[in-house]
C-alpha cells in the first residue's frame, strides 16, 4: 500500500477539483483509519460546487457518506452494535459528528440536528483539517465518530446506492408518520425521492405517487415501488392535480413530501395532499427561493400540517443499516448509484449529477489511474492537520 494518500479537493466553489496528497495521519486514542471503496456525489455536492451553502468551510474533500475497509484502530473501538471493530472490517460510519448534546437544541428542544455544534463530514469540515470527506483514498475517522460494521450481505455499492438518501428518507418517513394503507406522493425522483418511494412501500402505503423527470428516473421510481409517476415536464401543474384527485375519492393524498429542491415544488405541493393531510418539506437544503402560497387555501382552511426535515440522527443511520440487511435484496437500492467515477473524473461527475444526466455518481477513490495523469493533477501538499491554526 503507497504511503501517500490522494484525495479530491474542492478548494473553492466554482473551482476545477484538486487532487492533493496526504501522508498517513497520527491517529488518536479511539480513532481510525478507513480506506474507501465507495463515496458519492449528490445534489449537496453540486450545491458545494456553486457555492450556494453558507458556512462552509473551503477548501473541504467533499463526500459525506462513504464505505470502506478499516484499515487501521487506534482501539479498543467499539461499533454502534456494541461489538469491537477490528482492523479489516468493512465498515460505515455517521457522517454527522461533534453533536454536543448540551446546547439549546439538543438538551432542550431534542432537535440534535440542529446542534450549534454539529459538523459533518465532507460539508462542514475543512480539508485543512485532515482526511475528513469521503472523496479520499482514506478517511480519518476521529474519536467519537459513529461507525458501524457493514452487513456481510451489504455490498459497497448497495450501501452507495442508497446513500445520504436513504438517510433522509428514514428520517422524512419518521417526520411523515406513514401508516398501513395511506396514500403517498413523493415530489422528486432523485436519490432520496426514490429512496422515500421505497421506504412508502416498506412502511405499508397503498398508493404510491410520484412527479419527477426525466424518464430514466421516473422507471426507476416504478422498480422502487411507486404505482404511478408523474412526467414533471410533460404534464401541468393541473393535470397533476386533477389526476391525483382521481385517484384519491377526490381528497388528495395524506402525504405529500417534497423532495425537488424547487420553490414551484412547494406551491403545487399542499395541494396534492387532502384537507388535514401532511406535508413534508425535505428537498430545500439550500436556499433555492421564495414561494409563492396563499395561506388560506392552501395552509389555514386545509387544517395542513407542513413539517420540516433536516439533517438525520444516529438512529436513522443506523435503521438504514438495518433495512438494506433485511429487505435490501428486494429493492433495487444499487441501481441508484448509475456510474462509477474515478478521483481525476469528479468535475465530470458534478456535471453529470448537475445537469439529471445519471441518477447518482458514485465515487472509486482506489480506482486505477496512472500515476503520470494523476502527479499532473496534484495541484499541492497539504498541510498537516492543525498547521493552519
Ligand atoms: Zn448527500
Ligand atoms: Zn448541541
Amino acid at each position: 500500500m503507497s504511503d501517500r494518500i490522494l484525495a479530491a479537493v474542492m478548494a473553492a466553489p466554482k473551482r476545477p477539483i484538486e487532487i492533493r496528497e496526504y501522508a498517513p495521519p497520527d491517529l488518536a486514542p479511539g480513532a481510525a483509519l478507513l480506506r474507501t471503496a465507495r463515496s458519492e456525489v449528490c445534489g449537496t455536492d453540486v450545491h458545494l460546487w456553486h457555492g450556494r451553502l453558507s458556512g462552509v468551510p473551503y477548501p473541504i474533500i467533499p463526500g459525506h457518506v462513504s464505505t470502506g475497509v478499516l484499515e487501521s484502530i487506534r482501539g479498543p473501538l467499539r461499533g454502534m452494535d456494541g461489538t469491537s471493530l477490528r482492523e479489516g472490517d468493512r465498515a460505515v460510519f455517521f457522517d454527522v459528528h461533534r453533536t454536543c448534546g448540551r446546547c439549546r437544541p439538543c438538551a432542550v428542544h431534542r432537535t440534535p440536528t440542529r446542534c450549534i455544534e454539529r459538523r459533518v463530514y465532507g460539508i462542514t469540515d475543512s480539508a485543512d483539517e485532515g482526511l475528513l470527506g469521503g472523496w479520499s483514498q482514506a478517511i480519518y475517522l476521529e474519536p467519537g465518530v459513529h461507525i458501524a460494521r457493514l452487513p456481510d450481505c451489504v455490498s459497497f455499492d448497495q450501501y452507495i446506492g442508497g446513500g445520504c438518501g436513504l438517510l433522509t428518507a428514514v428520517h422524512i418517513i419518521e417526520r411523515a408518520g406513514v401508516r398501513a394503507g395511506e396514500t403517498i406522493l413523493i415530489q422528486g425522483t432523485g436519490a432520496v425521492g426514490l429512496s422515500t418511494i421505497a421506504l412508502a412501500r416498506l412502511s405499508g402505503a397503498a398508493l404510491i405517487l410520484a412527479i419527477g423527470a426525466p424518464a430514466s428516473r421516473l422507471d426507476l421510481a416504478r422498480r422502487m415501488g411507486a404505482d404511478r409517476v408523474f412526467d414533471l415536464i410533460a404534464t401541468s401543474v393541473e393535470e397533476r392535480l386533477e389526476q391525483v384527485r382521481q385517484l384519491t375519492h377526490g381528497e388528495g393524498v395524506d402525504v405529500v413530501v417534497e423532495a425537488a429542491g424547487s420553490p414551484r415544488a412547494f406551491e403545487e405541493g399542499s395541494y396534492l395532499a387532502r384537507d388535514g393531510g401532511r406535508y413534508i418539506v425535505a428537498g430545500h437544503h439550500t436556499d433555492a427561493g421564495s414561494s409563492s402560497v396563499n395561506a388560506h387555501t392552501a395552509i389555514n382552511r386545509k387544517h395542513l400540517d407542513i413539517r420540516g426535515c433536516w439533517g438525520s440522527e444516529p438512529a436513522h443511520f443506523l435503521r438504514a443499516l438495518t433495512l438494506l440487511e433485511r429487505l435490501g435484496s428486494s429493492v433495487p437500492f444499487e441501481a441508484i448509484g448509475e456510474r462509477v467515477y474515478r478521483l481525476d473524473q469528479l468535475d465530470q461527475a458534478l456535471a453529470d449529477a448537475e445537469s439529471m444526466r445519471i441518477t447518482k455518481a458514485v465515487v472509486d477513490p482506489g480506482a486505477a489511474t496512472s500515476d503520470r495523469e494523476m502527479g499532473q493533477r496534484i495541484q499541492a501538499r497539504a498541510k498537516p492537520p492543525g498547521s493552519d491554526k
